[in-house]
């Protein structure tokens, strides 16, 4: 993404995610897009006697499963509106659960997003990529065939699912 390589837009995980997050929470359902960032749902929270006002920012999110990459994600959008001079607060959502996840910018969470950026930066800054590393994770990535194009079948639902409809966009 950071060379805008974008993954494959018709990936089932994908498009179940975009149908969440525009289906979820209706009434509080407000976009905020920024470079970099879009935050899936917005709304305000009433003054109280020790904070003030602040905005809350919800990440929409299918499951739990992969919870400190959401954090980081979440914690990346909360550091960067803060820099912005906004008080705000973050929750990751989980409306299949119906559970909601309270995230706050602790130093903590700062230092790991911090780390993190850093991270990325000296990856996008290499001349090439390193070589994947297989992960579990990997069975349902919309990048899967970049990393793994040379691979004779797909071994995962997932990624048969991805294969038959590129084999029928081939013969159509
Ligand atoms: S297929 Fe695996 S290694 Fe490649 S981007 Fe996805 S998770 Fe990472």
């Amino acid at each position: 993404m950071g060379h805008n390589i974008e993954p494959f837009r018709d990936h089932e995980l994908l498009a179940l995610g975009r149908l969440l997050a525009e289906t979820a929470y209706p009434r509080e359902r407000k976009e905020l897009a920024l470079p970099g960032m879009k935050v899936d749902v917005l709304r305000r929270q009433p003054a109280d006697a020790e904070e003030g006002e602040a905005l809350v920012i919800g990440e929409v999110k299918r499951s739990p499963r992969a919870q400190h990459a959401q954090r980081l994600q979440l914690g990346y959008y909360l550091l960067r509106l803060r820099e912005a001079g906004l008080h705000v607060r973050g929750e990751l959502r989980y409306p299949e659960q119906r559970h909601v996840e309270q995230v706050e910018l602790t130093p903590e969470l700062e230092a790991e997003v911090r780390q993190a950026i850093q991270q990325v930066e000296a990856l996008l800054a290499l001349p090439q990529p390193p070589p994947p590393v297989r992960i579990p994770a990997c069975a349902a990535c919309a990048y899967y065939e970049f990393c793994w194009v040379a691979e004779a079948e797909p071994t995962t639902p997932v990624a048969r699912g991805r294969s038959r409809s590129r084999k029928v966009e081939r013969e159509t």
